[in-house]
C-alpha cells in the first residue's frame, strides 16, 4: 500500500484498497515450497508417457489422463506432422470467421459419427465447451442443475449463464428429484460429469435418465474422462449403460484419450447450429491449430481399430483397484481408471506426494476447493500402456509411504 488518499463523493477521506494487496498475503503456496511439499507445475523433459524423465530422473507416471497413451503414438505424432506441413502452425482466427479448415468440419464428421449424434462442434478447449454451451443455453427464465462433483468448467459455464444454477449433493438422484420438482415449468438443463474426475465414480445415469424425462429436462454429460475408457468400444457413459440415445448433449476434451487439446459437443443438428450462432468461446476465440485436430482424428482411428487398448486400460484398472484394497487402502467409490487414495488431511497428502516422488512415482494432490475440505487424496490414474512390473512398483512404493504415514498397517 502506498497510503494514498482518495476522497469519495461525500468528501470523507478513505485510504485505497490496492488491488494486488492480496498477491502479498497470499502464502499458501510459498508455505509448500518452503516446506518441500510444492507439488504443481513440476517440470516433465519428456513425453507423457508410463515413465517420464523429472530433474534428469526416470519416474513412473500415475498422474496422467493419458489414458490409452496415444499421446507418443507414431501414427498420431505422424498425423499432427502432416497436418503442420499442409496447414502450417495455426489459424489466426475463431470458427466463426477465418479458422474453419478442412480438417474441423472433417474431425466433427467423424466425432459426430463416433459418438453416434447427428452433429458435432469442434472448440480450442474442453472448457470452453463448457463454457460456452451451458451459458448459450441456460437463459435468464432457465435453471442448471447440476452435481456438487461437477468440473470447474461446468460451474463456470453456469456462472457465465443468466439463469438460475442449483447444485445437487453427489450423485444423489432423490436430491436431483426434488430440484426438478421444485422447477417444474422452467427449461431445465442438467449437467453431470459421466465420470467424476477426482474420485472416479460413475454418475448414475439410468436414473437420472428416468427423472429428465419424467419433468422434462434434458441432459448433458461432460465425459471428459468417459470417452476411450467406458463402453464396449470406447464410446462413452452413454455407451457404457446403452443409453445413447436417452443423452441430449455429449461433451468431450481432447486432453485425455484423444490425445491432443480442444474438445466437443454433440447433439443434434439444431442444437449444434443453435450453439455454433451463441457460444461466445467458439465465436471469439481462435480455433484448434491443424496438429491438435488432425492428432485428434488419428486417435479416434486407432481408438476404433484397437480395441485391445480399452481392454488393457481395463486389465491395469482391475489390478490397481485390487492391489491397493488388498493393501488396505480407501479408494472411495472409484470404478475407472481414476483411482484416489483417501487420505482425508491436506499436509499428510502433500508429504505423501512427496514421498512417492522419492520413490520414483508422480502422482497428484487434490485438496479443497477440488475436493471437500478435510477430503484430501492423492488421485492416480492408469494408462492402457503401463506394464504389470511398472504397476507393481507402484503398489510397491505406496505400501512403503502408506506404513510410514500410518495410513495402513
Ligand atoms: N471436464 C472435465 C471433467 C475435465 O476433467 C476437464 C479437464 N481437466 C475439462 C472438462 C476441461 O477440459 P480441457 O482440458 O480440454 O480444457
Amino acid at each position: 500500500m502506498d497510503g494514498r488518499l482518495v476522497q469519495d463523493s461525500s468528501m470523507a477521506v478513505k485510504k485505497a484498497t490496492d488491488i494486488f494487496e492480496k498477491c502479498s498475503k497470499f502464502t499458501r503456496a510459498k508455505e509448500l515450497i518452503f516446506a518441500g511439499l510444492y507439488p504443481y507445475f513440476r517440470v516433465i523433459e519428456s513425453a507423457q508417457d508410463p515413465e517420464v524423465m523429472i530433474n534428469g530422473r526416470r519416474m513412473i507416471m500415475v498422474g496422467s489422463n493419458n489414458y490409452l497413451g496415444l499421446t507418443n503414438h507414431p501414427k498420431v505424432k505422424e498425423a499432427a506432422i502432416n497436418a503442420v506441413k499442409k496447414y502450417g502452425s495455426g489459424c489466426a482466427g475463431s470458427r466463426f470467421l477465418n479458422g474453419t479448415l478442412t480438417i474441423h468440419v472433417e474431425l466433427e464428421e467423424k466425432l459426430a459419427r463416433f459418438i453416434r449424434k447427428e452433429a458435432a462442434l469442434v472448440f480450442s478447449t474442453g472448457f470452453q465447451v463448457n463454457l460456452g454451451v451451458i451459458s448459450a443455453l441456460v437463459g435468464k427464465d432457465d435453471v442448471a442443475i447440476i452435481d456438487k462433483m461437477d468440473h470447474a468448467s461446468i460451474i463456470d459455464g453456469c456462472r457465465l449463464s443468466y439463469g438460475e444454477v442449483k447444485k445437487f449433493r453427489h450423485n444423489d438422484m432423490a436430491d436431483l428429484e426434488r430440484m426438478l420438482q421444485h422447477y417444474d415449468g422452467k427449461g431445465k438443463l442438467i449437467v453431470v460429469d459421466g465420470v467424476f474426475s477426482m474420485e472416479g465414480d460413475v454418475v448414475n445415469l439410468p436414473r437420472l435418465v428416468e427423472l429428465a424425462k419424467a419433468y422434462g429436462a434434458r441432459i448433458m454429460i461432460d465425459d471428459a474422462h468417459g470417452i476411450g475408457v467406458l463402453g464396449r468400444t470406447g464410446r462413452g457413459t452413454a455407451e457404457h449403460f446403452g443409453l445413447e440415445s436417452e443423452v441430449d448433449l455429449i461433451m468431450g476434451t481432447y486432453s485425455k484419450s484423444l490425445a491432443s487439446i480442444g474438445g466437443f459437443i454433440a447433439g443434434s443438428e439444431d442444437i449444434i447450429h443453435f450453439i455454433k450462432h451463441s457460444a461466445r468461446s467458439l465465436i471469439f476465440s481462435a480455433s484448434p491449430p491443424p496438429a491438435s485436430v488432425a492428432a485428434v482424428s488419428a486417435a479416434v482411428d486407432i481408438i476404433e481399430n484397437e480395441p485391445e487398448r480399452i481392454a488393457r486400460l481395463w486389465d491395469n484398472t482391475r489390478k490397481m483397484l485390487d492391489g491397493f484394497r488388498s493393501l488396505g487402502f480407501q479408494v472411495g467409490p472409484s470404478e475407472t481408471p481414476i483411482i484416489p487414495i483417501m487420505v482425508g488431511d491436506g499436509e499428510t497428502a502433500f508429504k505423501m506426494a512427496m514421498m512417492l516422488q522419492e520413490e520414483g512415482i508422480f502422482t497428484n494432490v487434490a485438496v479443497s476447493p477440488a475436493v471437500p475440505d478435510g477430503k484430501a487424496l492423492i488421485r492416480t490414474s492408469y494408462m492402457a500402456t503401463h506394464t504389470d512390473e511398472q504397476l507393481d512398483r507402484v503398489l510397491s512404493a505406496f505400501e512403503k509411504v502408506g506404513k510410514k504415514l500410518g495410513l495402513i498397517s
